[in-house]
């Protein structure tokens, strides 16, 4: 008999964990960290004490309290059984750090499985200096449409479209029907036929686990596609005469290689923080690194850059031609959107130096009409939403029930 339980993503917006169970057999799907503000306790300058970081984690409620998955030195003095059990395995939907920000501590025993895509994106970050807390992860590689079988289940990786390459949703089959978990998913992106395809493979199946981020903000139906969102920045770009400064994720790589053929057409090159431009050309990604030495030619010919941002950056602003007769373009990069802490530093520093702000972009997340499509056509037996402030939004097609799932690991019996 298998049962469904959920450790993060209840309530927030990522941090998602979800855990099937069967015959003590464990399939952890997603091991995320938790950025939601508001039951976060680690947030701007209160971080995990640096020699007590997964347990400051733990007895927070932040990573799940669950015996043999973390390395034994890392949950030493806790009441909690570190070291594999060989009945535990991980599956990662993508990388991004809501999702797979925890794994650096899971123990080397433990099979950590994602897309080929996934595990060069995790390697990259690491080898540039932006990888996990706790330690290098080792992730294995399943194929688009591949399974693996482990214990009782047969889990099945899937490709669906998120603004990251890579991303997947995982089919794990129990003996109470199959489970379906779309990490995180969208319609509107480049590749809406794949998250179709995945919710055709799901149809019928015992449980969906969906995740419902924009149902958060309302009822809003619409966002725009990643070709609008080129066409903008390609309009943008054409139109400043200065500098134009930009905010974008750099493992969004598909919007990285339209941003850059943009720029390559206007005769702008992009100039990326010194880790990110690592994290690019580790990927195959040609990317110029910024360096003070590249100030002068900045101010002397502003038209011909474009300057990307961190939040670790953005006192470069005192140095840049920034103003009026510049911009700054923000595309979904830091801060993370208007919820983020820094969003009101960010605008600060614009405001103190007169240079406009121009968002643009567009969600990795499904709108709430997207979402409620994707649950028609797969049309479960039960559906969880998660990864969601407003999982209740979520109105289920007739003959779907939905559970809300609650944290701390209530388990839900998925026996009919
Ligand atoms: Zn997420």
């Amino acid at each position: 008999m298998a049962d469904i339980s959920f450790w993060g993503g209840v309530g927030v917006i990522g941090s998602s964990k979800v855990l099937i169970e069967q015959d003590s057999w464990r399939v952890l799907l997603d091991m995320g960290l938790d950025f939601s503000p508001k039951p976060d306790l680690f947030r701007g300058r209160v971080a995990p004490r640096a020699d007590h970081v997964l347990r400051d984690r733990l007895r927070t409620g932040g990573a799940p309290w669950l015996p043999h998955l973390y390395r034994p030195e890392a949950v030493a003095r806790l009441d909690l059984a570190g070291g594999s059990d060989e009945r535990t395995a991980l599956f990662i939907t993508h990388a991004h750090p809501d999702h797979m920000g925890l794994i650096g501590w899971v123990d080397g025993e433990i099979p950590i499985y994602g897309s080929p895509e996934t595990q060069r994106i995790v390697t990259a970050l690491e080898d540039s200096g932006m990888g996990c807390e706790g330690g290098r992860p080792a992730l294995k590689t399943v194929g688009n449409g591949a399974s693996v079988t482990f214990g009782p289940f047969r889990v099945t990786r899937l490709p669906v479209d998120h603004d990251i390459p890579g991303a997947s949703g995982y089919v794990v089959e129990t003996d109470d029907g199959p489970v379906a978990y779309t990490g995180d998913i969208r319609l509107h992106g480049r590749h809406p036929e794949w998250s179709l395809a995945f919710a055709e493979a799901a149809r019928g199946c015992r449980a969906l686990v969906i995740e419902g981020t924009t149902l958060s903000f309302g009822f809003q139906t619409r966002e725009p596609s990643e070709r609008e969102v080129d066409e903008c920045f390609s309009d943008i770009v054409g139109s400043t005469p200065g500098l134009v400064l930009l905010a974008l994720n750099p493992t969004n790589l598909e919007r990285v290689a339209a941003f850059l053929m943009i720029c390559h057409t206007h005769g702008r090159t992009i100039l990326w923080p010194r880790a990110q431009a690592q994290f690019l050309q580790l990927l195959g990604v040609s990317a110029t690194a910024f360096d003070s030495s590249q100030l002068a030619a900045i101010h002397r010919e502003p038209h011909r850059y474009v300057v990307q941002l961190t939040m670790r950056s953005i006192p470069d602003l005192l140095d840049l031609p920034v103003g009026p007769a510049s911009v700054f373009v923000y595309a979904n990069g830091e801060p993370f959107g208007p919820d983020d802490p820094d969003w009101q530093v960010l605008l600060a520093w614009l405001r103190y130096t007169d240079t406009p702000f121009h968002p643009i972009g567009t969600s990795g997340h499904a709108s709430p009409r997207a979402i409620h499509r994707l649950v028609g056509l797969a049309h479960p037996d039960i559906v969880f939403p998660i990864h969601s402030e407003a999982p209740a939004r979520l109105i289920p097609p007739s003959e779907t029930v939905r559970w809300l799932p609650e944290r701390g690991g209530r388990r839900f019996p998925l026996r009919k």
